[in-house]
């Protein structure tokens, strides 16, 4: 079965390399040097300032602090076409999720669609960056500041994005990474915060780690999102065969792009956004097509995914009382097909997915 996404495993010996380390120093936890390293090189890698960058044990704790730092409470207004995370984390925090519809051709946050909405008891914005396409950040910013919104941005698939030709991490308060196994770069299980604000960098950092500071007095009320030695091996090894993972993906994506027929709609990306090609969804004409496609691509050993669906207006521990018509139609008619490091047999799923288009 070839699935939808696999992990990259780094060179054995690379990793190796960096678990000697942790054994020669003996420490496991609590920032260590694996850790420090970890956390100058990716933010070279980004080119964003290292002290803002602080590395937690996953993205959804790193929403959870992004939200608990600013002291939100309240609403939230969200995106309902992402990962089920960015609305859970919210209501975990005791937030009250407000959907606004997505754009039919980017699948982000709409902001002509916020402008609707009743904001009055909202402190804050959640938008997504879906499958690494930028959000019209320019539009979001005028309309949280019309508004006196806060902006946390869920950057889980923006690993190395650029907008406007400076890091896609730079925009709003706070954004928020995530760096599962499955995700473009991953440390096992990992994630990261940033903001420009160095003050709140510094809370964000001390939240992380039970609220201590970093000579280890107690401050504030923290959690303990502190990302391991061993993660951050995995990490440091990744991210040595960043580029070689990066040039393969952008080959994959650019195959599926030029071979895949125009009979699937795709997302809308823009100009001022340099991805990182993560994925490569398609926009079927409606879900029946879907499902078709999905089985055939499923019987000739294909397994794609619908991210995401369902649309999260329909998470079960919500109440029906919200309706976002354009996300509804999108989620139940978009597939991602396969994309990892090492995908073998790229022209039978392209073959497949066309011989569906020559049907319909
Ligand atoms: C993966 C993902 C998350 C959650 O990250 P974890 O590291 O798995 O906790 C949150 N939001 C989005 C959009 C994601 O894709």
């Amino acid at each position: 079965m070839i699935p939808v996404s696999r992990p990259h495993l780094p060179s054995r010996q690379n990793l190796e390399r960096y678990l000697n380390r942790v054994y020669e120093t003996h420490w496991l936890s609590n920032r260590g040097p694996l850790h420090a390293e970890l956390t100058t090189r990716l933010a070279t890698f980004l080119d964003v300032n290292p002290d803002n960058l602080v590395l937690v044990a996953n993205g959804t704790l790193a929403l959870q602090i992004a939200i608990k730092s600013l002291e939100l409470e309240g609403q939230i207004i969200t995106s309902p076409f992402s990962f089920v995370a960015s609305t859970s984390a919210a209501v975990w925090q005791g937030l009250e999720p407000k959907f606004c519809d997505i754009d039919e051709k980017t699948w982000n946050l709409s902001t002509s669609q916020a402008q609707k909405l009743d904001t009055t008891s909202a402190n804050a914005l959640l938008p997504v960056h879906v499958f690494g396409q930028a959000c019209n950040t320019d539009a979001i910013d005028q309309f949280a500041r019309s508004r006196n919104l806060q902006v946390i941005y869920d950057a889980s698939h923006c690993f190395g994005v650029k907008y406007q030709n400076r890091s896609i991490l730079e925009f709003g308060n706070i954004s928020t990474l995530s760096f599962h196994a499955t995700k473009l770069f991953h440390t096992v299980e990992g994630g990261a915060i940033y903001t420009n604000d160095t003050h709140l960098a510094k809370k964000i950092r001390r939240m992380s780690q039970f609220g201590t500071n970093d000579q280890g007095v107690i401050v504030d009320v923290g959690i303990n999102a502190k990302l391991s030695e061993v993660h951050a091996a995995m990490g440091l090894a990744v991210l040595d065969e960043m580029d070689e993972i990066l040039a393969e993906r952008e080959t994959i994506w650019k195959t599926y792009d030029a071979m895949i027929s125009s009979c699937f709609g795709r997302q809308k990306r823009d100009n001022a956004t340099e991805g990182n090609h993560s994925y490569f969804p398609i926009l079927c004409d409606d879900e029946a097509t879907l499902e078709k496609l999905q089985h055939k691509l499923k019987d000739k050993g294909v397994d794609t995914r619908r991210y995401f669906y369902p649309s999260l207006i329909n998470l079960p521990y919500l109440g029906d009382t919200q309706h976002c018509p354009i996300s509804e139609s999108i989620s139940r008619r978009v597939l991602c097909l396969p994309l990892y490091t090492g995908l073998r047999q790229q022209e039978q799923i392209i073959d497949t997915v066309n011989a569906m288009a020559a049907q319909s």
